[in-house]
């Protein structure tokens, strides 16, 4: 059977900020059969990650495109891959049957042909599938990996993470304070301020659009230092962070997207402070911890079905939604993890 799967493209490079008028929906007649022989398997997709990342692969350079097969560029007018959870429509495949659900590499259009890579069968485990796209997917692993494995939190200590609402953030903070540190959070608004404290636990937090100077507000909410910062966002917050280190501070960077639509923004870190306090600055990919997953995943249920982990989900329903949802992630639009529900299971 052949159907029109209707997807969204970027028109041109994108340089600067995402808009709106960057992307088109456009349509393909697509057969739902796999070609005799073929290894296809044919995906009606259901959820799909709105990720920061997706913009430096929108740009004519990025260091990114040549350093992860995950992170090529994307070329206008075709399909863009995106993770998310879809549904196995046909499989030519030996590891996929029909009615799976499948989790990994997908699109973001409503439905995707795959060959297997970096997709995995899913077991729902009685949770959400929308789960499976951000806590209990890359952006749970993430949190996990860049605070645990790489900061090496212990209870007690003091943690800051940027973008604190966000996907990623929000669980950094949470995994920290559900092992007993101090965690203090900032996001851009009020709003999100008072839920990170209200709603998650978090011990403090600040709106960095209102702060002058943010050497002297994390000092306000460090006044003997840090431990630990999760950097979700670079540049100004990054220097500022370095600077209230504690020695033997660990600093886990895990994205820059203060710097992702500004190609002037850079951090400037004060090196010699990170010298003479011994701080440890390491980036990472979540790709990079897949190992891991099973002790994530068994952990961040835990923590879930306790009542200790809230899932903090934005969703927005329907294709035409992606291109703002998209943009919005660089305007703090979002709180939580970033969805978009393409199709009914
Ligand atoms: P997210 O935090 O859910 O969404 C992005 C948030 O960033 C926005 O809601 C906004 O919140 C904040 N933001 C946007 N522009 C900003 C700016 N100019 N300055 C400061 N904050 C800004 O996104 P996410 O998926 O969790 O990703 C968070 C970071 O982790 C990103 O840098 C992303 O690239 C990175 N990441 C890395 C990996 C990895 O493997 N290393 C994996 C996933 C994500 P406010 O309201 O607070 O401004």
């Amino acid at each position: 059977m052949e159907v029109t799967n209707n997807f969204v493209a970027i028109k041109a490079k994108i340089e600067g900020a995402p808009q709106e008028s960057d992307f088109e929906l456009k349509s393909e007649p697509f057969s739902l059969s796999v070609k005799p022989g073929s290894k296809d398997i044919i995906i009606k997709n259901l959820y799909v990650s709105i990720d920061p990342y997706q913009i430096n692969r929108m740009k004519s350079y990025s260091f990114s495109q040549k350093a992860s097969e995950f992170a090529t560029g994307i070329v206008p007018g075709e399909m863009i891959d995106a993770y998310g959870v879809g549904k196995v429509v046909a499989s030519g495949h030996p590891d996929f049957e029909k009615d799976d659900y499948v989790v990994g590499l997908i699109s973001w259009g409503e439905y995707c042909i795959s060959q297997g890579l970096i997709l995995n069968k899913l077991n729902p485990l009685g949770l959400p599938l929308s789960y499976h796209v951000g806590v209990l997917g890359l952006s749970g692993l993430t949190a996990y990996a860049g605070l645990f494995e790489i900061c090496k939190p212990k209870k007690g200590e003091k943690v800051f993470v940027s973008a604190a609402s966000g996907s990623v953030g929000n669980l950094v903070g949470q995994y920290a304070k559900n092992l007993g540190c101090y965690v203090v959070g900032c996001a851009g608004s009020q709003k999100k301020v008072t839920m990170l404290k209200e709603k998650l636990g978090f011990d403090e937090a600040f709106n960095y659009k209102e702060e002058t100077d943010l050497h002297l507000a994390l000092q306000r909410y460090f006044p003997d230092g840090i431990d630990i910062y999760f950097d979700n966002v670079g540049a100004k917050m990054l220097e500022a962070a370095v600077a209230n280190m504690k020695l033997h501070g660990r600093v886990s960077v895990c994205g820059v997207i203060s710097e992702y639509t500004d190609s002037g923004k850079r951090a400037a870190p004060d090196m010699l402070s990170v010298i003479y306090k011994r701080i440890a600055i390491k980036g990472f990919l979540s790709g990079d911890y897949l190992n891991l997953f099973p002790e994530f995943l068994s952990t961040t249920i835990d923590q879930i079905r306790s009542g200790k982990m809230h899932v903090l989900e934005d969703v927005s329903i329907g294709l035409e939604n992606v291109p703002p949802a998209f943009v919005g992630l660089f305007h703090g639009d979002n709180v939580g993890k970033k969805i978009v529900q393409l199709s009914n299971d």
